[in-house]
């Protein structure tokens, strides 16, 4: 029997037809019906055969090394969280949970932390790939909005690709920008890297790592002069500060240079833009992943408001996500910065989701951000943690940090797939937890298409979904009546609910209508996208309607460091996905990329005796790792380029969370991932 699904992977969330083949195996195939890929699949998808066998599953709860029963498993972090919230308070305790977590599972640990416990530490690693986009949309918009839609990409003359290597990391995405481009549209790809997708736009800006406000500021100017701007929108719906204007200062040939641009190439990108009304731009980490992401965000943002690019077919700003719910994690509130259903902390909200959960408290301001909430940890200040589907002991910037802080930590929880994790090794106690394939819920892909997520294969050993195991442990903490549900329809029925509650329509994301059927039209649900076209009718979610322009100045870029001379950029390989729990189970993907490599241009190896092929070592501040050598003028000169996968489980190099910073966007909490001082040396 065939089941409709989602891929376990990325942001673009196509649809999957599985047919169960054997006791565990499984014939993988597009869903031609579903909004997001239409039949399509790219490798990774593809191949999610190869990746459901019980090899190296965590099939047991244990406690230490020793094999432990669930009641004893869960009354033991029920006590210690308990305990530790009642000797040092609710602050002393943090969750950190993950995108690849279905909308249900996320509802339930938001809810257990913000309403019960009392405090906003939860965090998840969503925070390393979206957050600047959450936080400009919330200072453009008045509410994290995406605007856009994949049918958008069907309907643009240009579309513009920013910090985004769209043909390896959304691969479905991609192969629709290309049947638009072949048609006749324009791609312009603004990327330090001469990525496979840049090696096919129309115009490539290899910009300086960081360079991208200016790069934005100058387009606006560039709009302003060339009689590009559309100011009837600007008028009838946007609120523009005092002294807006004068950030854009228009010398075409300062820009140029601060970005180390050809002053041609930007000229032809700025009159592509102004001529082209039918614009998108698609934006990803390459934006977000910064020391100044959220400006960056604003950045791209403005361009779009003062044009009036906005809210119509083939005219829009989008931000592009990682992984495959880190909208959903948005919607339910599952950041330690928002409250529940895309509410902040202020006052009014809190009463409102308070009543509505019937809960003996609520978080009265925002937890901690995954990096200080990991320095937290290891500061002794956070004394019970539970990492829910993630690896931060690999993902988290300065990876050696983090993993001293959870060797120091008096409780650690992980609830995993997978028994023999790098985070997974400093846990008091491990919870089996459903993979994909097993799982049954929902989740939000990139254009806010929700999509079931069905079971294929019955639970193995004594593995359960997350959202039983967070209700259970909720329940062993003495909240009964509010964790009561059976099974996942209950809780989507309350997050819908919730997000009509007292929502007279100031709340743009609202799931009215969804929450009447009962387990059977659950079961039952095509993908829907929630919204329809936001800001269509000139309205934002902000008190007076009005959306905003950010004034942001491009910071200044710093220069080489003597001991750290180089920029180390971070990324994906096509076929590999975060740190290969589950790609690295599949023959077929570990083809495209069998080992971590550094890229480097050829200048800088020469100069430094690096050959093609050979090993060189990659060291920050931070820490440092081995690599093998790609000697390639697709690099810019300075700069390096590391993939995040391999990890100290599976490799002996590769270790790239060792190197970056623990710095983060002062808005936004999202770490700097793509530009940290580094240094490159043969082995
Ligand atoms: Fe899965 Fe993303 Fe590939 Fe689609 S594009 S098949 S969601 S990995």
């Amino acid at each position: 029997m065939s089941v409709k699904t989602t891929c376990a992977y990325c942001g673009v969330g196509c649809g999957i037809v599985a047919t169960r083949t054997g006791e565990r195996s499984v014939r993988i195939e597009g869903d031609p019906e579903h909004p997001a890929n239409r039949g399509r699949l790219c490798s990774k998808g593809t191949h999610l055969g190869e990746t459901v066998g019980l090899e190296g599953r965590l099939l047991h709860p244990m406690i230490g090394n020793r094999r432990a029963s669930w009641d004893k498993a869960l009354d033991l972090v029920a006590r210690r969280f308990r305990d530790t919230i009642a000797r040092h308070g609710p602050g002393s305790v943090a969750f950190y949970v993950s995108g690849q977590l279905l909308t249900e599972d996320y509802y339930v640990a938001n809810k257990l932390m913000k309403g019960f416990i009392g405090t906003a530490n939860i965090d998840t690693n969503s925070r390393l790939c979206m957050s600047s986009a959450v936080a400009g949309h919330n200072r453009a918009f008045g509410e994290d909005v995406v605007p856009a839609s994949y049918d958008d990409l069907d309907a643009a003359d240009l579309i513009i690709l920013v910090g985004s290597n769209t043909a390896w990391c959304h691969p479905i995405v991609y192969q629709r920008i290309r049947a638009r481009c072949d048609a006749g549209a324009k791609l312009v790809v603004i990327d330090p890297r001469r990525t496979e997708t840049a090696e096919e736009a129309d115009l490539h800006l290899a910009i300086r790592p960081g360079s991208d406000v200016a790069l934005m500021n100058g387009l606006l100017a560039w709009c302003r002069d060339a009689g590009a701007l559309d100011r009837a929108f600007l008028d009838a719906h946007v609120t523009v500060p005092e002294g807006f204007w004068t950030l854009a200062d228009g010398d075409l040939w300062s820009t140029a240079r601060t970005c180390d641009v050809p002053a041609a190439d930007l000229r032809r990108f700025y009159e592509l833009f102004a001529a082209t009304p039918r614009t998108v731009t698609l934006f990803s980490q390459g934006v977000n992943q910064s020391l100044a992401g959220t400006d960056q965000v604003n950045a791209i943002l403005n361009v779009h408001l003062a044009t009036g690019r906005i809210g119509k077919p083939g005219a829009q700003p989008f931000s592009i996500t990682g992984q495959p719910n880190a909208m959903g994690g948005r919607e339910v509130g599952g950041l330690a910065s928002t409250l529940a259903a895309h509410m902040d902390f202020a006052e009014g909200n809190r009463a409102i989701v308070q009543r509505f959960w019937a809960s003996p408290t609520i978080a009265a301001k925002p937890g901690l951000k995954a990096v200080d909430l990991f320095r937290a940890v290891g500061e002794g200040r956070i004394k019970a943690l539970w990492v829910m589907a993630t690896n931060p002991a690999v993902s988290m910037p300065d990876a050696g940090r983090v993993r001293e802080a959870l060797a120091g930590c008096p409780f650690v929880v992980v609830s995993d797939v997978m028994a023999d994790t790098d985070t997974g090794a400093f846990a008091h106690v491990r919870l089996p937890a459903a993979a994909w394939g097993e799982k049954d819920g929902t989740v939000t892909n990139s254009d806010r298409t929700i999509s079931r997520q069905r079971a294929i294969f019955p639970l193995p050993g004594e593995a359960k979904a997350d959202w039983w195991i967070v209700t259970q442990v909720a329940r062993r903490m003495g909240w009964k009546t509010a964790f009561a549900y059976d099974r996942p329809a209950d809780i989507w029925r309350e997050h819908v609910r919730l997000s009509t509650y007292r929502n007279d329509g100031t709340r743009l994301f609202s799931l009215t209508g969804r929450a009447s059927g009962g387990n059977a039209d659950y079961d039952a649900m095509e993908p829907f996208r929630w919204g329809g076209t936001p800001f269509a009718d000139g309205r934002f979610p902000t008190p007076d309607g009005r959306a905003r322009l950010v004034p942001v100045t491009q910071k200044p870029l710093a220069a080489p460091l003597r001991d750290w001379p180089l920029t180390l950029n971070t990324g994906r390989y096509r076929d590999h996905w975060h740190t290969m729990t589950r790609t690295g189970l599949s023959p077929k993907l570990a083809r495209h990329r069998e080992e971590p490599l550094v890229e480097v241009h050829p200048d800088d190896a020469a100069r430094l005796g690096i050959a093609n092929g050979a090993l060189a070592r990659v060291a920050t501040p931070q820490g440092e790792s081995l690599y093998r050598a790609r000697v390639t003028d697709a690099q810019r000169p300075g700069e390096l380029f590391v993939p995040i996968h391999w990890t100290h489980r599976t490799s002996t190099g590769g270790r790239t969370g060792l190197l970056p910073r623990p710095l983060a966007d002062p808005i936004s909490g999202q770490p700097g991932f793509k530009a940290t001082p580094a240094a490159i040396a043969a082995v």
